[in-house]
């Protein structure tokens, strides 16, 4: 049996209780075998050390709103490059994204199920990957990239690396999406529920699918136990995808005081994303962003702000997703920050790590440091209760740890024995 033993940290477990100093946690294999808040009497002797000097130990920060396969902005111009360099390049984001402390990452739509089974099998060093394929919209919806001068599509996706929208237009269309999709062992369904602001042919307020369109596909995903996630932005959209079995509202910028109530009646999840409206806002121009997309951005950037005012207010479970693609992607620990305005440090640190571990349906596993649950942890330098906006320093997330397994340790090496 392998024991790490993490000496002298403050414990900040996620649970909801205040930071403990000077506590103890010991790993054993893959799972927290004992927490200890302040010195632990009985200490293993043979352990690795790990001597914590009072930075804070806390769960391995999740996102349930990435893109890790979405390497351009433009995905005609990710596509010049060839497959091999494709790989490679989601590969360099996944080790990223660990190496910054989030050790679960819910992929919304675009990484395919390649890269969940080379991490399972340790080919590389990445977060646990909750990935769901393509999406599926309508045509003239969010996920149909064309052009209006266009009648064929810009990209194709590469089966089990990454896959482009699944475009659908029936019921029928819908079921067969869905049952592919799931077919691979997707964590769930996405779907492109309204209107968003890189398409180039729709709006925000637009509301997409028909009620049985939306049905057909959700009911796959819950006779199956899989969750479905929607984007869309309006009060209108959210309470069509509530009344169609969604429980993951992705974005959902306009919400209002009725749809939050609807939301909260059928237990929905709130997954606000305000670090992409943020970045593409500021830096979009310069990325090569038309106006008309930035122009929507700033529409819904407006919004998020209000929405997630809404959500608190009407006591929805508010999870955290960043929304981050491309050169974007090492912004993710941002959407903390932003969400801490409003719902303070402590409240947004637990969206990213208890709630959003009920959200994956792997509270028992998860999101919080008790013992039992798999050893995902992270040691970071400082107290994000006091500064959240330390998370977003790579360097200062000294050690990372999933499933027990230590897969960043940035400390000088300590004494194999207690001292
Ligand atoms: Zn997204």
């Amino acid at each position: 049996m392998a024991t790490t033993v993490f000496r002298d940290c403050v414990l900040l477990d996620c649970t909801g209780a205040e930071p403990a100093p000077r506590s103890t946690v010991i790993v054993e294999d893959e799972r927290i075998a004992r927490v200890v808040r302040g010195d632990e009497p009985t200490l293993p002797r043979d352990a690795e050390w790990i001597d914590c000097g009072g930075r804070t130990l806390m769960p391995g920060l999740t996102d349930a709103h990435v893109h890790c396969a979405i390497v351009e902005t433009d995905p005609g111009k990710a596509r010049r490059d060839s497959v091999a360099t494709i790989a490679l390049r989601i590969k360099d984001v996944l080790e990223q994204t660990l190496d910054a402390g989030f050790t679960t990452v819910r992929d919304a739509f675009g990484l395919d199920w390649g890269f969940a089974q080379a991490i399972d099998r340790g080919l590389l060093r990445g977060p646990r990957v909750l990935f769901v394929g393509p999406c599926l919209s309508q045509t003239g919806g969010h996920g149909d990239w064309r052009e209006p001068h266009h009648q064929h599509g810009p990209v194709e996706g590469v089966y089990g690396l990454f896959a482009t929208p699944r475009i659908c237009d029936s019921p029928d269309e819908m079921r067969r999406a869905a049952r592919e999709i799931l077919r691979t062992g997707a964590h769930g369904i996405k779907i492109m529920g309204g209107g968003g602001c890189m398409s180039p042919t729709d709006e925000l307020e637009h509301t997409q699918f028909t009620i049985e369109e939306r049905s057909a596909a959700v009911h796959e995903a819950t006779v199956q136990g899989k969750i479905s996630l929607a984007h869309v932005y309006t009060p209108q959209g959210i309470v069509n995808a509530v009344e169609a079995g969604v429980r993951s509202i992705e974005h959902g910028n306009f919400l209002d005081e009725a749809s939050a109530a609807r939301m909260r009646e059928a237990g929905a999840y709130f997954v606000p994303t305000l670090t992409t409206y943020e970045l593409i806002s500021a830096f979009g121009a310069s990325q090569g962003i038309p106006a008309n997309m930035l122009a929507k951005i700033d529409k819904a950037k407006a919004g998020g702000q209000q929405s997630l005012e809404v959500a608190r207010a009407a006591g929805l479970k508010i999870g955290s997703g960043s929304d981050v693609l491309s050169s974007m992607q090492p912004f993710k620990a941002m959407e903390l920050a932003l969400k801490a305005k409003v719902l303070g440090a402590h409240e947004a640190i637990l969206s990213a790590t208890r709630t959003n571990a009920e959200l994956f349906g792997l509270a028992d596993e998860i999101g919080t440091v008790e013992e039992g649950k798999l050893a995902d942890l992270i040691l970071v330098d400082g107290q994000p209760l006091d500064d959240v906006a330390l998370l977003q320093d790579t360097a200062r997330v000294h050690v990372v740890l999933r499933s027990g397994r230590i897969c960043k340790r940035a400390l000088e090496p300590t004494s194999a024995s207690p001292p």
